[in-house]
């Protein structure tokens, strides 16, 4: 295990012998500027040393060693793999790692790499890079685990940082290392969704093309930075100032309500009007807190799928559910809205997988919180749950035997 000492010494080494040690050609500049520890003094900015960094070049060594046609199966599945109408960009193929942004090698790292390679890596290799995944899904949502979230966070990609050199040559380097101080920001700062550093190049970006005549960048940049504070704090409720409304949208007045026997027995045991036609009502979509869920009534969401959800089941809200959303409706004589749902339930938990490798334990803490093994096939009667029960859109992956499914890790990151 490389630890900061060995990196101190091989920069050292090199400065004296001007040569390439593991990488380090000298001794860095910000070594005396930086005399507070790592994250005190500067905060880790996990897109770059995860994403772009660590995650990047660890796919162009697994994708190395896999065979072609292997590389050509995994190539295809990430660039077809659909994702909720919200995310601006998806996965790439491998073979077009070079020309990858951030938010892609996100999607890859906490979505597909896990449903799509796992068919194809031994266990406890594909174990061990599973340790990593699940430790930066941790840190980057929200604590799905209470208050030890970032505790288990630690234990699994510490265990990868101790077992890394046995699975991997040369790798071994400083944004690795950055990696141990992740749970001790994430307890200063919080999760990770909310520390990216892309939303202020953003802004930099727009200041830049947009400043007029003005050498001062700094106090330009500080003041659009203070009026946007201030229009935050101005604003009681910013979600009033965008056209989305919480609650159902774009009827569908043709939906025949008699053809649905769930619809049937629920309007039987609510209500006791005379038609069903006239009582209730059917939508195609659904808004809360400016997220939108579709239902499979809505015909123009393309290659999207965001009618695939996670949602509590109606007497235990610890235990979930997965399904796709038929439609949605709502009585003409309440405010509550329905989801009509196509339930597919549980084959077992994905920690399986790993149970014959030696990360079995710790990645059983974590894994069966973030990915799920559900089965093809529908249950018979379709679930009419309170849209309060719906917790998130989740990603689906189609696999031979069954489904494999992840709930999206934050909604509200810079994408
Ligand atoms: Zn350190
Ligand atoms: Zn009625």
């Amino acid at each position: 295990m490389r630890m900061p000492g060995n990196f101190a010494r091989d920069s050292s080494t090199a400065a004296q012998l001007k040569s390439n040690e593991k990488g380090h050609l000298g001794v860095s500049i910000f070594s005396e500027i930086l005399d507070i520890k790592l994250p005190y003094s500067t905060i880790i900015d996990y897109a770059h040393a995860s994403l772009l960094r660590h995650s990047k070049s660890m796919f162009v060594e697994i994708y190395r060693r896999l065979s072609p046609v292997i590389r050509a199966t995994i190539d295809i599945a990430l660039s077809q793999q659909p994702f909720p109408h919200f995310f601006h960009r998806r996965m790439k193929s491998f073979k077009d790692l070079s020309f990858i942004k951030a938010t892609e090698i996100r999607n890859i790292l906490f979505y597909g790499f896990l449903p799509i390679f796992h068919q194809h890596l031994q266990h406890d290799y594909l174990g061990h890079f599973a340790l990593y995944i699940c430790a930066m899904r941790l840190f980057h949502g929200r604590a799905i685990l209470g208050p030890r979230t970032s505790d288990i966070a630690n234990d699994l990609i510490m265990k990868y940082y101790q077992d890394f050199s046995s699975f991997y040559d040369g790798l071994e380097n400083f944004v690795l290392h950055l990696h141990s101080h992740y749970e001790r920001q994430y307890r200063m700062y919080g999760t990770f969704s909310h520390l990216g550093s892309f939303g202020q190049e953003s802004l930099i970006g727009y200041i830049g093309s947009n400043r007029t005549g003005t050498t001062h960048h700094g106090d330009n940049i500080c003041e659009n930075y203070g009026i946007d504070l201030m229009l935050h704090h101005q604003i009681e409720n910013l979600y009033s100032y965008t056209n989305i409304v919480d609650g159902p949208f774009d009827p569908d007045l043709n939906f025949d309500f008699k053809s649905n026997d769930s619809i049937i027995d629920f309007y039987n045991a609510e209500c006791n009007c005379k038609s069903i036609t006239c009582c209730l009502r059917a939508f195609r979509r659904y808004a809360v807190k400016q997220r939108i869920y579709h239902s499979l009534i809505y015909k123009h969401r393309q290659k999207s799928v965001s009618y695939f959800v996670r949602y509590c089941s109606k007497n235990n809200s610890t235990s979930c559910l997965f399904g796709k959303i038929l439609m949605f409706f709502k009585f003409s004589n309440s405010n509550s809205t329905y989801a009509l749902i196509e339930q597919y339930s549980a084959q077992g938990l994905f920690s399986d997988l790993f149970i014959s490798t030696t990360y079995y334990e710790l990645l059983s803490k974590a894994i069966d919180h973030l990915f799920y093994v559900v089965s093809k096939k529908c249950s018979l009667c379709h679930d009419v749950v309170i849209v309060s029960q719906l917790s998130e859109h989740c990603i689906v992956f189609d696999c031979e035997e069954y489904h494999i499914i992840t709930p999206v890790s934050s909604y509200d990151e810079h994408d």
